[in-house]
């Protein structure tokens, strides 16, 4: 019998990676290109072709692609659409499911990047063996992924947990959101959402910082959590302001969901304790009393390269 593989894909605003991945996980081979969200999607098809065919030439005969699982930014499953991507000039609706299964003649399976990741924290990582767990991903934006009973809530329109978009501020002030609302959670607690709290901080302190030469669209995440762990008292402060935040609406998704663990991934969990330990304090604070000291909140320990086992994890999944 043949060795069956699936392709996974991290369709990124940056990057898209994608490689070859045995049912345990295993990566054969992988690679990236650049995403180019603003040149036209016929063109990024194209690319993924050249890139998928030279993976598959690597194959070995006794080894049989299966199924292509992928995970890409405000994907819908139900459509197997991307639906108005910010940050990609592909248009309101595109169709990649069926784009992709038209070039390679093969199923393919479709999920945000968030819910992606949690299949693959479930399958491969750090909620191996557990069966209710929250997924945050703390990047450009913030996404969720809910495992519920062993299984990704998907909800009635294929769009459960966008814990981005939660409001957390009803001041008629409060931050603007590239989804539209104000006050959104992740327009605090997201690389973008700490780069604004950094440049109130900057307004508001006297404190010297080499963060106050460094432009808007300079400072990283790693740039902000690199100045903390120097001990910077503006990155610090912003870290406090951002763990407050998270671990008020932890405190709340608790209160929805019961689960056993939170999982951080992303450019701001790179923080590491600087960003953990805040949160665990601000969660367990609000926390109602059934749930105190029984949720864990961790770092997931996937490097950023792995990304793919996500929508690997989504392709092998849909045998169970
Ligand atoms: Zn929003």
């Amino acid at each position: 019998m043949k060795k069956e593989v699936v392709l996974g894909i991290d369709l990124g605003g940056t990057y898209t990676k994608l490689g070859l991945v045995t049912k345990t996980g295993c990566i054969l081979n992988n690679s990236r290109f650049d995403t180019n969200a603003r040149m036209p999607f016929q063109d990024f098809l194209k690319k993924l072709e050249s890139e998928v065919n030279d993976l598959k030439s690597n194959l070995g005969p006794e080894q049989q692609l299966i199924r292509i699982g992928i995970g890409a930014p405000n994907a819908n499953p139900q459509s197997g659409n991307m639906e108005n991507p910010p940050n990609f000039k592909w248009g309101r609706s595109v169709p990649l499911a069926k784009s992709v299964e038209k070039i390679f003649d093969l199923p393919v399976v479709l999920t945000n990047d968030a819910n992606a990741a949690a299949l693959g924290e479930m399958e491969y990582g750090l909620g191996k063996g557990m069966k209710n767990f929250v997924v945050l991903t703390l990047g450009t934006g913030l996404g969720g992924g809910i495992i519920n009973n062993g299984e990704l809530l998907t909800g009635e329109h294929g769009m459960a947990a966008e814990l981005g978009h939660v409001n957390v501020d009803s001041n008629p002030n409060a931050r603007q959101c590239n989804c539209g609302l104000k006050g959104c959670l992740e327009t605090y607690v997201s690389v973008t959402g700490i780069r604004r709290t950094i440049f109130e901080l900057i307004a508001e302190m006297t404190d010297d910082s080499p963060l106050r030469s460094i432009s808007f669209d300079e400072m990283t995440g790693e740039i902000i959590s690199d100045a903390a762990l120097e001990g910077d008292t503006i990155a610090l402060r912003a870290f406090e302001q951002t763990a407050e935040a998270l671990g008020i609406q932890l405190a709340d998704t608790a209160a929805h969901l019961d689960p056993e663990a939170f999982i951080l991934l992303g450019g701001l969990s790179k923080a590491g304790d600087i960003l953990l330990k805040p949160t665990i304090d601000a969660m367990e604070r609000k926390l109602f009393n059934a749930y105190k000291g029984r949720i864990k909140v961790l770092i997931s320990k996937t490097p950023s390269e792995n990304a793919i086992l996500g929508p690997a994890a989504l392709a092998w999944n849909v045998e169970h």
